[in-house]
């Protein structure tokens, strides 16, 4: 993921147009009618719109949103109340946001729409970016990059495509066979597509990727313009390249939906809520007497990415879901007053090989900024002992507030159970039954696990590696001369007084189940942070708190749909001999099952991303991760490890 430098426009006759390419990016004149007539019309949508509960539309070429723009004025106008459009589009060069907002203001109609996608649109940096708008209904999955790797690196079924890159005579990298195969190989059975272009090499292209092509008549002067439906069936949304053990399950979404959470921290929480907001009845069963009682009770806690200097899988990862996380807080805090987000940056302090590292990352300012000692010291608000970098979009949040914000948020479709443990998950026919403590049943089709730990008690064969790290927070009463700005982190962190309290952070200790807080504890905690933030030198605890992390031996968390362990320990018994990937079986999971744990010291990052990849999986909808880091949290990657080693 790197920065991407904003589009160059220059304005012809009052239409944007591209120096680089020498084309517009709508016809002069054309504009909203154009959008309406090839793209809409050409798919034949408003009519499948109002018949629909999803609809995904793809798209080449997002420019300057009006496609998308006009599309979501009919959606309103046409779908059901409680249908869902997924809009996907690959841009190679995005526009900022200044002059996105240039181009919009043509628009007046449009200009409500027009403001909440310049409010989501994300940084231009490389990557699948996908953001829900504000009101719900409609999610936007932006694939910042070249199109035919990205669509490459896609997992979605697309009903409609608009191939709108600029005129292939001026721009042959948007309209390659190997596109057309992508935009094949991404389409649902039955699936159209409409363009404003009649070249007879596209057409023939189109036709050897399997669609059936028509020539309509095109918009305004243009004579020409073609449709087309798919008409043999792909094989499989993903791209060849997914080895198959860590092939995504292809699910088929449920008639009745309804799901357990089982977990109430912030993993369990936002998986309910996400599902809830795409219209499931959610049950979340949680074995202690309040949610948010184990490692997600901190009084708070801090949303920072964790970044190496390659920006390896592991950093794509962590930058994705950091992105998505925030922008996701951001949406909620607008509508969920109680949520206690705390935007506006976090300072991690960093030695100065450390900083010239990440700041080779070429990342935009607005994700990563490098900072000097006095500058970090000012956006601290009291002196730092060194330079670092701030992430401007990172914050804090009280962890519990959070949870149950969430689960107030969608209490007419979310029904929290107390102090009941499930004990016994068993499949019978379409449902998992699951017995309680007290002896009590409950089912449902679809079943979140999110209770840290305790997950591999659900399929013990499956070689989870989950460790519980015990980490010892300390409490500090805020004072006048400790006023930080915001949260500061280096070996540990400090965060702003939240109730008069601040956090300070946090000891980890693997292989210590001590449950009581230790002062040995707080006094190294305290040590940390009177060498990073010296104002702080002398501080006297105010009680702290213990928590056990569930965290995995690569430090990333396990989420997806829960593997098959005797599938995989039977078909890929013989991965140590280094066959051929083709020879073997794609991977199977228990249906309806899904995990969401081991996010370690960074779930505020990675559970609610996790949400939406769960949900993304469970509805079969666009997923909000490229294909190729999904191996990244796989549940069954240490299971695939051992017996790539043959040491199970
Ligand atoms: N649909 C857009 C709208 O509603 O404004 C107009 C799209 S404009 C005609 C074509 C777009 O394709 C431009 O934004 C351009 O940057 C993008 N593009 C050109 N070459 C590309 C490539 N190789 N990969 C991805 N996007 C590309």
């Amino acid at each position: 993921m790197k920065r991407i430098p904003p589009a160059r426009i220059e304005w012809r006759d009052d239409t944007p147009c591209s120096p680089e390419f020498g084309d517009v990016y709508f016809s002069r004149g054309g504009g909203v009618d154009e959008t309406r007539h090839v793209f809409l019309a050409g798919n034949d949508l408003p009519a499948r719109f109002a018949t629909c509960r999803t609809f995904t539309i793809g798209e080449t070429g997002f420019g300057t949103g009006l496609n998308f723009l006009v599309t979501l004025a009919a959606w309103r106008h046409h779908a059901p109340a409680t249908a869902w459009l997924h809009y996907l589009s690959v841009e190679k060069h995005p526009l900022d946001v200044t002059t996105l907002a240039l181009v919009h203001s043509r628009w007046p109609e449009l200009a409500r729409d027009a403001q909440m996608l310049r409010d989501v649109y994300p940084p231009r940096v490389t990557g699948l970016h996908q953001r829900q708008l504000p009101g719900g209904r409609v999610t936007l999955t932006l694939l910042f990059g070249e199109a035919e790797a990205m669509l490459a690196a896609t997992t979605a079924r697309v009903d409609a495509w608009y191939l709108d890159g600029f005129a292939p005579a001026r721009n042959p990298a948007m309209w390659t066979p190997a596109l057309f195969d992508q935009v094949a190989r991404l389409t649902r059975p039955g699936g159209t597509l409409a363009t404003y272009t009649a070249a007879g090499a596209v057409r023939r292209g189109l036709e050897a990727a399997g669609f059936v092509i028509h020539k309509r008549a095109g918009h305004g002067g243009k004579r020409n313009m073609l449709t087309g439906r798919l008409a043999t069936t792909p094989t499989s949304p993903l791209p060849d390249s997914t080895p198959p053990w860590f092939r995504p399950a292809c699910s088929t979404v449920p008639e009745q939906r309804e799901a357990v959470v089982i977990g109430g921290g912030i993993a369990g929480a936002s998986v309910a809520h996400v599902l809830a907001e795409r219209g499931w009845r959610v049950t979340l069963v949680e074995k202690q007497d309040q949610v948010a009682a184990a490692a997600s009770g901190n009084p708070s806690g801090v949303v920072l990415p964790r970044l190496s200097a390659d920006m390896d899988r592991q950093s794509r990862f962590y930058l994705s879901a950091f992105l998505h996380s925030t922008a996701w807080l951001n949406r909620l805090a607008a509508r969920c007053p109680d949520l206690s987000w705390q935007p506006g940056g976090v300072l991690q302090l960093l030695d100065e090989d450390r900083k010239a590292q990440l700041g080779q990352l070429d990342l935009p300012a607005m994700i990563l900024e490098p900072v000097d000692q006095a500058a970090a010291s000012e956006r601290a608000g009291i002196p730092v002992s060194s330079g670092g970098v701030i992430f401007p979009l990172g914050g804090w949040l009280s962890p519990p507030r959070l949870c149950q914000a969430l689960l107030a948020d969608q209490a007419g479709r979310i029904t929290v159970h107390t102090g009941r443990e499930i004990v016994r998950l068993e499949r019978d026919g379409p449902l998992w039954e699951m017995e309680d403590s007290r002896g009590e049943m409950i089912s449902a089709p679809v079943v979140v696990l999110a209770t840290g730990q305790a997950v591999t008690r659900f399929e013990p064969a499956l070689e989870w590696e989950l460790d519980a790290v015990r980490g010892q927070l300390t409490c500090l009463q805020s004072s006048p001369g400790t006023n930080l700005k915001l949260p500061v982190c280096y070996d540990g962190y400090v965060i702003p007084a939240f109730e008069g309290q601040h956090c300070v952070g946090a000891t980890y200790q693997r292989n210590d189940p001590t449950l009581e807080p230790r002062a040995e504890d707080d006094r190294s905690n305290l040590t940390a942070l009177a060498q990073a933030v010296p104002a702080f030198a002398g501080a006297t605890p105010n009680g702290g708190r213990v928590a056990f992390r569930t965290s995995s031996p690569d430090h990333l968390p396990v989420i997806g749909a829960v593997p098959d362990s005797g599938f995989y320990r039977r078909a890929y018994a013989d991965l140590r001999h280094g066959r051929p990937v083709h020879r073997y079986e794609a991977a199977r999971y228990r249906p309806g099952l899904f995990v969401s744990t081991a996010h370690g010291s960074r779930g505020l990052v990675t559970a609610p991303f996790a949400a939406a990849l769960i949900t993304a999986c469970i509805e079969a909808e666009p997923l909000p991760l490229e294909t190729e880091l999904l191996d990244v949290v796989h549940p069954a990657r240490f299971l695939i490890r051992k017996l790539k080693r043959g040491v199970v």
